[in-house]
């Protein structure tokens, strides 16, 4: 059984997709089966993997899995890393949260989808919009686990209440064993005194332990490689952003006793 996670934090603009993206391909360059679910209707992850929409055959993308009930298998497509593949998303995914409102069984779609694939892979990461509705509510009730992007600048802890408070509701309502996989601060600048400041507030609001101990600098590669379609492993694997997603995969693989 796959492990399950959904990066999340309702905050657009954290890092949720450039994680997802550069996370999923440093676990699957260390050999194990990754898939990436694209959960959000801007569809970043599906361009930054190098998917163009208009390639996408109809009613073959996670809306229809929601709504049609579609299966995983048939919307799931390779991308240009080894052990990296991707069900990919576009804008008609915004329709989906109005759509499943009156639909029984909505929170769990994702989650029955998930059941007859998860076997085939080691990893799943789940990138999700920027709000906590019912697409945000499908896969949390899916997930095994939430990793959280905090951007290191001076809002950074606002808001994580109510996105604490959302996991809450899912464990004690639809998923008991939800977890937090991890909090990872992202876009840091060592040199400034607030990222440090935001950095310490961080670990200080999280136990030590929920806190990943690599943190992502600002890197201009990183932000560079989505228009080339690739991850920063495939676009710059010399640079400082492939180094540290990198560590970052080899501290989740660990945390799994995968390493
Ligand atoms: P989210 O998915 O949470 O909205 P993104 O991952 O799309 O956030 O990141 C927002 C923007 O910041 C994107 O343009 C992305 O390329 C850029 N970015 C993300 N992480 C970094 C980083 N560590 N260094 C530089 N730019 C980054
Ligand atoms: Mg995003």
């Amino acid at each position: 059984m796959a492990h399950i996670i959904a990066l999340a934090n309702q905050k657009g603009g954290v890092g949720k997709t450039t994680t997802t993206v550069n996370l999923g391909a440093a676990i699957a360059s260390l050999g194990h089966r990754v898939l990436i679910i694209d959960a959000d209707p801007q569809g970043n992850a599906t361009s930054g993997l190098g998917i163009k929409k208009s390639t996408i055959e109809p009613e073959h993308e996670i809306y229809d899995v929601l709504v049609h009930g579609v299966s995983l298998a048939d919307v799931i497509i390779p991308t240009s890393h080894d052990n990296l593949e991707i069900v990919p998303a576009t804008i008609r995914l915004a329709g989906a949260e109005l759509e499943l409102a009156p639909v029984m069984a909505r929170e769990t779609r994702l989650k029955e989808a998930l059941n007859l694939i998860s076997d085939e892979y080691d990893y799943i990461l789940v990138d999700n919009p920027p709000s906590l509705g019912l697409i945000t509510i499908n896969t949390f009730t899916a997930a095994d686990s939430i990793l959280i992007p905090v951007q290191a600048e001076y809002y950074a802890l606002e808001g994580l209440g109510q996105l604490l408070n959302s996991i809450t509701q899912i464990k004690s309502l639809l998923n008991p064993n939800l977890d937090i996989e991890g909090v990872l601060l992202t876009m840091v600048d060592a040199r400034t005194n607030l990222s440090n400041e935001v950095e310490n507030a961080v670990r200080n609001y999280f136990t030590t332990d929920q806190v990943y101990k690599t943190v992502i600098p600002r890197n201009v590669r990183l932000s560079e490689a989505p228009s080339h379609g690739l991850a920063i492993i495939d676009y710059d694997p010399k640079s400082r952003g492939a180094e540290v997603y990198g560590k970052l995969a080899e501290e989740v693989l660990a945390a799994h006793d995968n390493i």
